[in-house]
């Protein structure tokens, strides 16, 4: 029997561990796969997760790493229009591209040096007795029960333990897709992000976020009810973007477009309960993702922390009870909902047509402060 089990080692999961670890706790960190081990994303990663890893005592492996800096944003309209912002520092750090094989990486290799222990294992199931999750069933090799007076579920987008708890199923319109490639020998913006809001993908978008001097993460992608009516795959959406005149002439005789991989997106937009008898959900097992940037790694480290710092109070007073993990619902809500919600509602009303689009852009020209909303999880 072990104190906490946290589902899944992805940013939430390892800033869990992380936290309940460096606190003495024993915990018990468990992922399908080992790492290092490769992430469908943009690799956006908002200068607020940096902060973060310094917080949890991060400052040299992230200095080692070198991540690659974003100064500036570029947000291109339906018809053209195109705008640049520069987004400043903030306490002197910036938002960066880095892949998600190496940032998760480092995450996981801290929560392990923190004293978290950890095990690969594939979750099958939380386990229940009289209506409280008491551990996890699942497989290394073969079918085993662990059990934990708290598990708090990381296990991504499509999480097995959300999935056995939760009442209901957020609508499409809560949802997303999006497929990234890392396209290289092509032309980038040195230190700056681009939005693509193209027709077709309307209210997402099309991005291309430098990883290097001449190589980019390039990806597409859409709400989920407005994909099922497409009769296009994400990959032909791509391709589309990638054959752009104005795409075709930046990519170069050795371009290349490798490691193409998709996955869904849950937006914090649904309201369900993320709190249950003896376990909580964070990251995008609890659906954290902002739906107007489609950002959801800083929500995820955000609700990772959260959640460990309610499961020390609740193991505190020995009690792993809905009631006494509620703070856990009241804190994201404070932290997240304001950000969330204004994002729901400008991605449903704002840029909900191409024509719309173009009249925000052409608004983010004359107060440039507005597009700070949307760079607010850059
Ligand atoms: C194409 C795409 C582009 C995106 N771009 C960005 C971006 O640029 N910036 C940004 O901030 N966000 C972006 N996002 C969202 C971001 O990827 C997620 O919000 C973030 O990864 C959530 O972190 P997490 O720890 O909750 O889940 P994950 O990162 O998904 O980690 C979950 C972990 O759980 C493990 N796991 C899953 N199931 C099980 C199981 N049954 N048993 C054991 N382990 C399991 C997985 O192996 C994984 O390690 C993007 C998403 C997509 C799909």
């Amino acid at each position: 029997m072990h104190e906490i089990i946290v589902a899944g080692a992805g940013p939430a999961g390892s800033v869990a561990a992380t936290v309940l670890a460096q606190a003495g706790r024993d915990v018990l960190l468990l992922d399908r796969t080992g790492f290092p081990r490769d992430k469908a994303c943009g690799d956006a990663i908002a200068w607020g997760a940096v902060r973060l890893m310094l917080d949890l005592g991060m400052g040299e492996a992230v200095r080692a790493a070198g991540f690659y800096p974003i100064d500036a944003m570029r947000i291109i309209s339906p018809r053209g229009a195109v705008f640049e912002t520069a987004l400043p520092a903030h306490e002197g750090l910036t938002s960066c591209i880095v892949p998600r094989e190496t940032f998760d990486t480092l995450l996981w290799t801290h929560a392990c040096k923190s004293g978290a222990n950890f095990q690969i294992f594939q979750v099958q199931e939380p386990i229940l007795h009289n209506g409280r999750v008491v551990g996890v069933r699942g497989r290394n090799g073969h079918e085993r029960d662990i059990r934990a007076q708290l598990v708090i579920a990381a296990d991504g987008a499509t999480s097995v333990i959300a999935r056995a708890l939760r009442p209901d199923k957020a609508p499409d319109r809560h949802r997303a897709v999006a497929l990234r490639a890392y396209v290289n020998d092509l032309d980038v913006l040195d230190h700056m992000v681009e939005f693509h809001f193209t027709h077709d993908l309307i209210p997402g978008y099309a991005w291309i976020f430098p990883t290097g001097e001449r190589s980019a993460n390039v990806g597409v992608g859409m709400r989920l009810d407005l994909f099922r009516r497409k009769a296009r795959t994400l990959k032909q959406m791509l391709h589309d973007f990638l054959s752009r005149p104005a795409l075709a002439g930046r990519r170069h005789s050795q371009s290349q477009v490798q490691d193409v991989l998709a996955w869904q997106l849950n937006f914090g937009s649904y309201v369900f309960p993320r709190v249950y008898d003896g376990a909580l959900l964070t990251g995008d097992a609890g659906g954290f993702i902002n739906p107007l940037t489609g950002g959801g790694i800083h929500n995820a480290m955000i609700t990772g922390k959260l959640a460990a710092e309610v499961a020390l109070h609740a193991l505190a007073e020995g009690d792993t009870r809905r009631q006494v993990l509620a703070p856990f619902e009241a804190g994201w809500r404070e932290r997240l909902w304001p950000n969330l919600r204004l994002g729901y509602w400008l991605q449903r009303w704002l840029v909900s047509s191409p024509r719309l689009t173009d009249w925000v852009v052409t608004l983010m020209m004359r107060y440039p402060r507005l597009a700070q909303v949307f760079a607010s999880k850059l």
